[in-house]
């Protein structure tokens, strides 16, 4: 873990930094208020950090302040160091943001258990924070296929409907469905019928490029955002996924199964799509054609489609 110490005396300075070295702390070493701002505010900042209370430029007392005026994560443990004279001011440096104290000349052992404590809080607050990330992306993926949710990918395509506009750069849109999926519900059961989902969406995550982004839409149906392809590139990018999953029989249940989808593509037009649910509707209305052209399928969609369909 990494400390900085802030003492505009040398041998302050070094003795506490031989002291922290020796309990293995990482430490960093600052010899007024100025350098000890320049490591708190930079990217990577320490930790914790023990400031000494008088210093040239920043006081301890400024720093504590200034650090908290950040209001960053994670969090930075702060340690006073006083001098007996200012003891008495203490409850100053506490209000002033400082999460704790230490009298000098110090006493080694009470510093090392005090950094101990500080340690213990920067610990249980970035277990805390993976926490809430693990958490957060829990909210945001499908927990069958762990892959985006609805909510997510629809999240996702309008960002990306947004962007493309604004760049006037491609996009592209696949939403594809498995084919006779109640089919494998009605003859090997719905665990199967899960199996085949988590199967198909490993498949295509694995096939697809790394800059798609993939969601389960609902049902047996998925989305795939992409960004950069054209009509020509997405077809061939939807003939791809689509023969990744006609290409090989997938192990449900004990029992090999040939699964296959029918797809529905369209690229993103302004003057066609003026909002992400106009593009999705173009690409479910041509996954419907595919469909009626006997699945296991790609269709584009051109406007004619849309009025045969309608
Ligand atoms: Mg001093």
């Amino acid at each position: 873990m990494k400390v900085l110490v802030a003492d505009d005396s040398i041998v302050m300075r070094r003795l506490l930094e031989s002291s922290l070295a020796g309990w293995n702390y990482q430490v960093l070493c600052a010899k007024d208020g100025a350098e000890a701002w320049a490591y708190l505010q930079s990217d990577d900042p320490p930790s914790l950090a023990v400031l000494d209370w008088m210093m040239p430029v920043y006081s301890g007392l400024d720093l504590c302040r200034m650090v908290r005026a950040l209001n960053r994560t994670p969090y930075t443990y702060l340690i006073l160091l006083t001098a007996r004279g200012e003891r008495e001011d203490i409850v100053e440096g506490l209000s002033a943001g400082a999460d704790d104290y230490v009298v000098k000349p110090f006493d080694k052992h009470e510093l090392e258990v005090r950094l101990r404590a500080g340690r213990r809080i920067i610990d249980l607050q970035s277990e805390l924070m993976h926490t809430q990330e693990a958490l957060r992306e829990q909210a945001m993926k499908d927990a069958l296929t762990g892959v985006w949710n609805r909510a997510s990918i629809m999240e996702i395509l309008d960002r990306e409907v947004a962007r493309a506009t604004r760049d006037s750069a491609p996009l592209g849109v696949l939403m594809l469905d498995l084919d006779h999926f109640k089919h494998i519900n009605d003859n090997y059961g719905h665990q199967a019928g899960d199996e085949a989902l988590r199967g198909v969406a490993a498949r295509i995550s694995s096939a697809q490029r790394s800059y798609d982004s993939f969601g389960r839409y609902g049902g047996e149906e998925f989305m795939i955002v992409a960004p950069g392809c054209d009509e020509a590139y997405l077809i061939s990018h939807a003939e791809r996924l689509r023969n990744a999953i006609d290409s090989q029989s997938f192990k449900i249940g004990g029992k090999e199964l040939h699964l296959t989808a029918s797809f529905g593509a369209c690229a993103l037009d302004p003057e066609l799509h003026a909002s992400a649910d106009d593009l999705v509707r173009a690409a479910d209305a041509a996954l419907y054609a595919a469909k009626h052209a006997g699945r296991n399928a790609v269709v584009y969609h051109h406007p004619v489609i849309a009025q045969r369909l309608d």
